[in-house]
């Protein structure tokens, strides 16, 4: 831009990435370089922002951006194509492969980054245009335990129920699996004010991480034991007379039967399976007994085991029990990891639910959403397959032969990676919408490109359920499609048009409001022209009046008679543990500059070059034994496949567990190694734990490289 030219002033919008969702300002410089700043304004990030978001801006005009469909030609090669063409051609594919093989052959894949409407339209998509139950997410990966556990517990599931500043007024905070230094630094201003105030950190996590190392208190638990650990804070606190026996009668029902189910939780006995010392079980169960307030925020920690619904129910039984549900700057919560990863759990692109956390199999709840959708309810197909299981039945042998992927990395992101590979490549179909060519896409007969989120409005709702406006801040490069325009394209093709007349993301809004009057996550009375005008609303707001309800559970849980349920949950191993053959933990998580499977963030030069590749964290004790070095190359093996990854020796791993990040793909694909054992109510894999064996990479020389 010429130096004379006036240039526009920064447009407000927020982050691509986690649900911390930083508002931000992003602003043209004279020589049109795009600059990203923090909002001050904004009552969550309050000017702060990560890495990740401070580079964001880079990749919208980032050269390996796709700007043109492409199609798989007979040679085996994409091919640019016109979008006409290629939404004709997936079009005709679908038809025909559902004329074949039943609409149960055909599925989509969402994702928790995509906006409220888009996860509303694909959801509606599949059930009316493609007539198929096989629609999932990938927030199956991440929020699914969380969201089970909540909803048992107090009937409804809003990952925080109340807003993030309550963090700062707690006394005693629990950070339970979380490592929110890393993946939500900016949270850490809530935190450090809570520990300014005079509150106390506790940090539970195999790793000594960088919250870990701020805390009051680390427990560093054996991976997998998360809900023997919680079991046994409870027994404590029953023992020690901490419990609120008034709350638990006039709140709660169940909790004899949970009481029986405790007793042979002894912390000697605790101790033994999850490695904290009966010392540190004490404290910690003091510390959130004893204080005038005090909270527990879950991460992936605990939740994505093939048990972490119930991990986090003890969770929940633990600050129940000793009264802390609903009481100001106290209670459960839990961290949403993507960016959307709450609203986009609520609205209807998971196997079982339909829009507002209705329940696909619930009459009533059919009922509601037939009538807004303008068809009979005996139109909407029954609940599909969960993510994993949708993924593992791709092909002839599972029987669904055509998927298409919105905003979601499967093929670096699922358990069992390679596995999952393969699958895909045995669809007869298979179209992945997105801004860039990913390791899916490799695998694509059809590649559609699509806008980023600067380019596009959108609402999403926040970690907190805050419901935000992401405005649309620059136009769209030409060649591109919002993926509203996408799927309501392909509706027309397929004969059902009359469904998917939106001309804006705001007129899917409207629809998703209607659809959502009466639910759980009624978001009736919110409005773009309120979102506007405000730092969001929080869910539920039944009318336009109503100022949404940033806090829950004050005066009663969501359940009909408006007590929150104890549910038993007996300690069990993860579904696979350390043994002779493979004899260590594997476990996994993230780096501060990478999101996710990395698909966006490997592209960013600055991210990149922080941390260009996974490296797994050894213990320098168990490095020694297997005569690994800091920097050499060691070969990771599970049941379920190999990579190979450079050593960092740390002492803040445990030295029977190994640590690799799950943001890269191919032969360093962390995911190749993890366990797809899925909880039987989430259906979440079991990601955190796995068994593995591990040796140094020896060179030609037989010296370890
Ligand atoms: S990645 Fe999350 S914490 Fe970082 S800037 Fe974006 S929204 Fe904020």
């Amino acid at each position: 831009m010429p130096e004379s030219e006036d240039v526009p002033p920064p447009a407000r919008t927020h982050c691509p990435y986690c649900a911390f969702q930083c508002a931000m300002t992003l602003g043209t410089e004279r020589d049109g370089a795009l600059r990203v700043s923090g909002d001050p304004d904004f009552p969550v990030n309050r000017g702060q922002m990560c890495i990740k978001g401070f580079t964001s801006a880079s990749l919208l005009d980032h050269p390996s951006r796709l700007l043109t469909p492409l199609v798989r030609g007979r040679d085996g090669r994409l091919l640019p194509a016109s979008f006409d063409a290629a939404l004709d051609y997936v079009a005709e594919r679908l038809l025909a492969l559902r004329e074949r093989h039943g609409p149960e052959a055909l599925a989509a894949f969402g994702s928790g980054a995509l906006t409220n409407e888009k996860a509303y339209l694909l959801g509606k998509f599949v059930r009316l245009a493609l007539r198929s139950p096989n629609v999932d997410y990938n927030g199956r990966y991440c929020m699914a335990s969380a969201a089970a556990g909540q909803n048992r517990a107090f009937g409804i599931d809003r990952g925080m129920p109340f807003p993030v500043s309550d963090i700062a007024e707690t006394k005693a905070l629990v950070l339970w699996g979380s490592n929110c230094a890393e993946t939500m630094p900016p949270i850490m201003q809530w935190v450090d004010e809570q520990r300014r105030r005079g509150g106390a950190l506790v940090v539970v996590d195999p790793r000594r991480t960088d919250t870990a190392q701020v805390a009051t208190l680390h427990l560093q638990l054996t991976p997998g034991t998360d809900l023997a650990l919680a079991n046994g804070l409870l027994h404590l606190a029953i023992e020690k007379g901490l419990v609120d026996e008034g709350y638990i009668a006039q709140r709660t029902e169940g909790f004899d039967e949970l009481r029986r189910s405790i007793l042979s939780y002894e912390p000697a006995y605790v101790e033994r399976l999850t490695g904290v010392p009966i010392e540190l079980q004490v404290r910690t169960v003091r510390l959130l007994a004893e204080s005038e307030s005090s909270m527990i925020l879950s991460g992936r920690g605990p939740e994505q085991q093939s048990k972490g619904t119930d991990s986090v129910l003890a969770l929940i039984h633990l600050m129940l029990a000793l009264g802390r549900v609903g009481k100001r700057a106290s209670g459960y919560g839990t961290l949403t990891g993507q960016g959307n990863g709450q609203g986009g759990r609520e609205h209807g692109q998971k196997a079982d639910q339909l829009p507002g956390y209705r329940l696909i199999e619930d009459p009533d709840h059919r009922m509601a959403i037939a009538k807004v959708w303008g068809v009979d309810p005996g139109e909407l197909p029954p609940k599909g397959k969960s993510a994993y299981e949708l993924l593992d039945a791709l092909g002839p042998e599972g029987g669904i032969r055509a998927l298409l992927v919105f905003g979601s990395n499967v093929a670096v992101a699922s358990p069992r990676a390679a596995h999952v590979g393969e699958r895909l490549r045995a669809l007869d179909l298979l179209v992945v919408c997105d801004a860039f060519e990913n390791e899916t896409a490799k695998a694509a007969h059809v590649v559609l490109p699509v806008t980023e989120w600067a380019e596009e409005e959108g609402t999403m709702t926040n970690f907190e359920g805050r419901v935000l406006l992401r405005r649309r801040v620059r136009p769209p490069p030409p060649g591109v499609k919002t993926d509203i325009e996408i799927l309501c394209g392909l509706a027309e093709r397929l004969g059902t048009a009359q469904h998917f007349r939106f001309p804006t993301s705001e007129a899917v809004f409207d629809e998703l409001r209607a659809a959502t009057a009466g639910a759980k996550a009624d978001y009736s009375g919110i409005t773009y022209e309120r979102l506007r005008s405000s730092h969001g609303v929080f869910w539920p707001c039944p009318s336009p009046e109503h100022p949404g309800t940033p806090r829950l559970f004050s005066d009663r849980f969501a359940h009909p008679s408006g007590r929150a349920r104890f549910h038993p949950v007996p300690y069990r191993p993860a579904a696979e543990v350390p043994d002779a053959e493979y004899p260590f933990y594997f476990t996994t998580g993230r780096y501060k500059e990478h999101y996710n499977s990395g698909a966006q963030t490997r592209l960013v030069r600055e991210l990149a070059e922080a941390q260009p590749r996974p490296r797994i964290e050894i213990h320098p004790r168990l490095a020694a034994r297997l005569a690994v070095d800091d920097g050499g190359e060691v070969l990771i093996e599970s049941r379920r496949g190999s990579v190979v990854m450079r050593a960092r020796l740390s002492r803040d791993i445990r030295p029977d567990t190994l640590f690799a990040p799950f943001h890269w793909g191919g032969a360093e694909a962390a995911n190749v190694l993890t366990n797809p054992a899925l909880d039987p109510t989430s259906r979440m894999p079991e990601f955190k734990i796995c068994a593995v064996r591990v040796r140094a990479v020896q060179n030609e020389t037989g010296m370890s490289s």
